[in-house]
């Protein structure tokens, strides 16, 4: 039997960042978590993942590991950049894996989270033998991730599927790409809790919600309110799903996909909202497409999804 070798995966959020040692079976064996705060530079950020890297790999011979896969949002897998991180200002334009390889003299290999997770889905999650199916991670933004003929969509310049950052309302919410309206601002679990204020400010009923600062509110919170009764919190998370539901029909008519796989911080508010999002889609299908089209949350804990996605960047180089 081949000696076990190890891969790190690091899944860098808008909220936080993430690094996991995994090894060649897919096996998470043990996790790093810190904060990403936008306000950093990088040269400080690269201070916190090198440490970070560290506490992961102490104990690993360095010719057992076999590199660093990251998952970032915005990250063009072609040239291992950044273009523009709308939400990890930072980041934008950095050349992050020409970066890391010389700073850590290790392979890495930096692609959009959402692939990332998409992969992970692929090799170890609800996705395990499906050729065409869509990944969205609804965390700090919406990132969406394409798999066609068991093949990641990357387009001609490595850009494709920035799905978060098509429009949703006309001259809508302000975006942190400089836009307005796009989906993302609507729908993530920040575009959750723009509704619940919007839904507050604009209506007088008794809430729970009325006693949170707006520091407070998040998507756990506002779902924790709905399981509760709380009816704005529970309109915020129906027209959250409505709107999700709506623009998948969009994804579904492209792509005739098997599956849409929900990750992130929203695929952890419950029942309530997958089974809305669903019929929100449902809804709005051609007749051709009903009941084609599972709509479910990953399979792998959202954590643990974009780690081995991540990870498996590496390994799928490797393999
Ligand atoms: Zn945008």
């Amino acid at each position: 039997m081949e000696p076990l070798k190890f891969t790190v995966g690091i899944d860098i959020g808008g909220t936080n960042t993430k690094l996991g040692l995994v090894d060649s079976e897919g096996h998470l064996l043990r996790r790093v978590n810190f904060s990403t705060n936008p306000l950093l530079s990088f040269a400080d950020y690269q201070i916190l993942l090198t440490n970070a890297l560290e506490e992961v790999t102490h104990d690993i011979p360095k010719e057992d590991l076999l590199g660093v896969g990251m998952g970032v949002p915005g990250a063009n897998a072609k040239t291992g950049s950044i273009p523009e991180a709308a939400n990890i200002p930072f980041l934008t334009e950095i050349p992050l894996q020409t970066v890391l390889v010389k700073l850590w003299n290790l392979p890495v290999f930096v692609a959009k989270d959402a692939n990332a997770a998409a992969l992970g889905e692929m090799l170890f999650g609800s996705a395990k033998g499906m050729d065409h199916f869509i990944l969205l991670t609804l965390g700090t933004g919406l990132g969406s991730g394409v798999v066609i003929n068991g093949k990641i969509v990357s387009g001609s310049n490595g850009l494709a599927t920035e799905y978060g950052h098509s429009v949703l309302v006309k001259n809508g919410r302000s975006c942190n790409c400089g836009q307005r309206g796009c989906f993302e601002t609507y729908v993530s679990a920040t575009g959750l809790k723009r509704t619940a204020i919007s839904l507050l400010a604009n209506a007088n009923q008794h809430s729970i919600l009325r006693d949170l600062s707006p520091n407070q509110l998040d998507a756990q919170k506002i779902a924790e309110a709905s399981e509760n009764g709380d009816e704005i919190a529970k309109m915020a998370i129906k027209k959250t799903a409505q709107w999700l539901g709506l623009k998948m029909v969009d994804l579904v008519v492209l792509t005739d996909p098997e599956a849409i796989i929900l990750a992130g911080g929203l695929s952890k508010i419950g029942d309530y909202f997958l089974q809305t999002v669903r019929e929100s889609l449902d809804k709005k299908l051609l007749p051709m497409f009903k009941g084609k089209v599972k709509v479910v949350y990953s399979g792998l804990g959202s954590d643990d999804a974009a780690i081995l996605g991540a990870a498996s960047l590496i390994m799928n180089v490797k393999n």
